[in-house]
């Protein structure tokens, strides 16, 4: 066998050539000269194959993983190593180096590219709904039948923040582009419905309450005649807040505590403990704020009566002695709740 391009016999043999006139015209690797990278200049996610994927990945990482995904690698190859490098960026041009070492036939070659990856700046379909302002759930921070107190709009404005923080990492679309400041509470635009109800269920935790959901046709797509919505999730806090006292099914309440789902406080008559769930809070009323305990000092003491003075007229006043206040000494002060003209004493 003779190679029918250089006429030298007893060499190795690809077809009709030599293995050194095949490897003269053969490559490894097959790159283009010229790659281009669309990325989003706000957040670095890059455009792969018509999809924005992986945000926020440095600039660098983005060339290596443009130039890894074109090259093309010959079949004849095997054990090859490919080394990857930036040149130098100039602007949005990068020009870099691809080297490959690999064994084709038995025999280890060496081979190099340049190549330059260029990166198009644009602003991806998610960024682009944020400087738009686009927004899809409107969260109504209110309080039943008050005004909400600074404080109160202070917590939630910090747990807005935070939830928004954590769901940044898994949507986009995790923003708040306007906060509307009305005098019967805050609407929080949010970016997404998906955050949007995350952050109404994070203030529920807070503050207990009841959530709904009202959504409202924006506009329809004629083509598909699908319509879009818009959400709007009213967060209703409860009127009463911790210590005050509440009616449920006929009971004064003293609130200890207000949960995600629930209430939980005192009997003032019995100083039983209830659970009052707050789906029920429709049926709960207020009946004394916390501000309107009062504090008396002790008379005297007897194993059925313990005498206070009314704070308002001091005049004595005789009352049925509880357990609980059986500890107390003559002197000590003591709390009380005036409802309806009765008094009320309390832990
Ligand atoms: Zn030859
Ligand atoms: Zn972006």
């Amino acid at each position: 066998m003779f190679c029918i391009e250089c006429g030298s016999e007893n060499k190795q043999m690809v077809g009709e050539i030599c293995i050194d006139c095949f490897l003269k015209e053969f490559e490894m690797i097959e790159i283009p000269k010229n790659i281009n990278v669309e990325i989003c200049s706000h957040c670095n996610s890059r455009l792969e194959e018509g999809k924005w994927s992986d945000s926020f990945i440095p600039e660098e990482e983005i060339i290596y993983r443009a130039l890894e995904r074109n090259i093309k690698i010959n079949e004849l190859v095997e054990n090859e190593e490919i080394n990857l490098e930036i040149d130098q960026i100039k602007g949005t041009i990068a020009e870099c180096f691809v080297e490959v070492v690999g064994d084709v036939y038995g025999v280890t070659i060496d081979e190099t590219h340049d190549t330059s990856v260029r990166i198009l700046k644009t602003v991806c379909p998610s960024c682009s709904k944020l400087q738009s302002g686009y927004y899809e759930s409107v969260i109504q921070f209110r309080a039943d039948n008050r005004e909400i107190k600074s404080e109160e709009y202070d917590k939630a404005d910090e747990i807005v923040a935070r939830t928004l923080e954590k769901q940044a990492k898994t949507d986009k679309l995790a923003y708040c582009p306007q906060i509307a400041k009305l005098k019967e509470g805050y609407d929080y635009y949010i970016g997404s419905l998906k955050t949007g109800r995350k952050i109404a269920e994070a203030l529920k935790d807070e503050f207990g309450g009841i959530i709904k959901e009202s959504p409202r046709l924006i506009s329809e797509d004629k083509s598909t005649g699908k319509g879009l919505y818009r959400i709007w999730i009213s967060v209703r806090i409860p009127e009463f807040e911790s210590k005050d006292i509440i009616e449920y099914e006929n009971k004064l309440i003293q609130v200890t505590d207000i949960g995600k789902n629930r209430v939980v406080g005192l009997d003032i008559k019995t100083n039983k403990k209830h659970n009052i769930p707050l789906k029920n809070m429709e049926s709960i009323k207020l009946v004394k704020k916390s501000s309107e305990i009062e504090t008396t000092t002790i008379i005297s003491m007897s194993p059925k009566i313990i005498q206070i003075l009314d704070p308002s007229d001091f005049s004595a006043v005789d009352l049925e002695m509880n357990e609980e206040f059986s500890d107390y000494n003559i002197g000590d002060e003591i709390k009380l709740i005036k409802i309806e003209n009765y008094i009320y004493l309390i832990k």
